[in-house]
């Protein structure tokens, strides 16, 4: 059975090292940043990770969402069923990452890139709010190449599931598509998350080409409103948003499309094949514990996928990544 196999998940975006500061509104206005958003660093952004680091005591901790999804689904599943591709620099942050994702038991094939720099997230914490700009240095220079090297490759087809998150999108879709087609040539399963609003908006068109690949599609919903907004879905019906990605075009006829959105506190909807929308209770929580709920996308995509692997249910499996949702939001970082 394919569970029960080595590396059974195999996971591809972009490995970043965050750089996490309690911030202020002078510091947001300084770089131009939103209270609460994710974007991509351009030239006028590039001062903040120095800034962080040297005044306001920033923490350095392993990050990347789908890194840490792959972390978090191997934390659930037994020794050596995840590895994790994306691009990392030949530097003391690489160096960080490699020993977060061994602590994990998580194997990380990256693609060292000797000339450019590891991924860096600035995130600004201010109250609750978080704001993430992200120079990708060389997480964007991962390649086709990696992957279709014969270690890596061999790891590919070993691997009964592909998740690929959407941030990689701005990366290499190239890579993604070819996951993706050798997900529905082989019956395999295809899982993707959406990651942002930027995603849905400004990479519509390597969206649009994995979308037919996807199996389950995972996002939460301001992902989901960002979808619908930049694809003529003429409603901000949560519901009626899953319906529509959940029957969209569908390359594998062998299965059927699950889309799944979650709402923070509020419950998780998903449909499957575009039929009825169901919905999942979230796991109640005492506020007071709640220390930080960046990462709980992540941590539910973990949980949800280490439940597809070890075979389990549509229902167990969001369960699952409630559960471990939960869990990880009463700690800090993705731990
Ligand atoms: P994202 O981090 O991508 O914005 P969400 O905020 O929708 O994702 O959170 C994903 C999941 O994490 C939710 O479906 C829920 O299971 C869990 N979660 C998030 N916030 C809370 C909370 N305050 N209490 C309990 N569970 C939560
Ligand atoms: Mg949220
Ligand atoms: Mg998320």
């Amino acid at each position: 059975m394919a569970a029960t196999k080595e590396y059974a998940l195999l996971c591809l975006e972009n490995p970043l090292l965050d750089i996490v500061a309690n911030g202020n509104q002078e510091l947001l206005d300084k770089y131009d940043l939103k209270p609460n958003d994710a974007i991509l660093a351009e030239e006028k952004h590039l001062g903040i990770y120095e800034e962080l680091l040297n005044n306001y005591s920033a923490q350095l901790i392993a990050g990347g969402g789908a890194q840490n999804t792959a972390r978090g689904a191997q934390y659930m599943l037994k020794d050596n069923s995840v590895v994790y591709l994306g691009g990392v620099g030949d530097d003391k942050y690489a160096a960080i990452l490699h020993d977060a994702v061994k602590q994990a038991g998580l194997r990380a094939e990256y693609r060292v890139d000797k000339k450019e720099k590891t991924g860096r997230c600035g995130v600004v914490i201010t109250g609750h709010n978080r704001s993430m700009c992200t120079d990708l240095g060389a997480a964007n220079h991962y390649d086709l190449e990696h992957l279709k090297s014969p270690e890596v490759w061999k790891l590919v087809e070993g691997a009964s599931h592909y998740f690929v998150g959407g941030y990689h999108l701005t990366v290499c879709p190239p890579a993604i598509q070819t996951l993706a087609e050798e997900a529905a040539k082989n019956n395999k399963v295809f899982v993707f998350s959406l990651s942002a609003p930027f995603i849905c908006q400004f990479f519509k068109d390597p969206l649009d080409a994995s979308a037919p690949y996807w199996d389950y599609v995972i996002g939460n919903e301001t992902e989901a409103l960002a979808y619908a907004e930049s694809h003529g879905v003429e409603t901000k019906d949560i519901k009626e948003i899953v319906k529509h990605l959940a029957s969209l075009p569908k390359a594998n006829g062998k299965r059927e499309r699950v889309a799944i959105i979650t709402q923070g506190t509020d419950p998780t909807i998903v449909s499957v094949g575009g039929k009825d929308v169901l919905e999942f209770p979230v796991h109640a929580i005492d506020k007071s514990l709640i220390v930080d709920t960046t990462g709980a996308g992540d941590a539910f995509a973990a949980g949800f996928l280490a439940g597809l692997v070890d075979n389990k249910s549509l229902e167990q499996s969001i369960d699952q990544g409630q559960w471990l949702a939960k869990l990880g939001i009463q700690q800090n970082g993705a731990t």
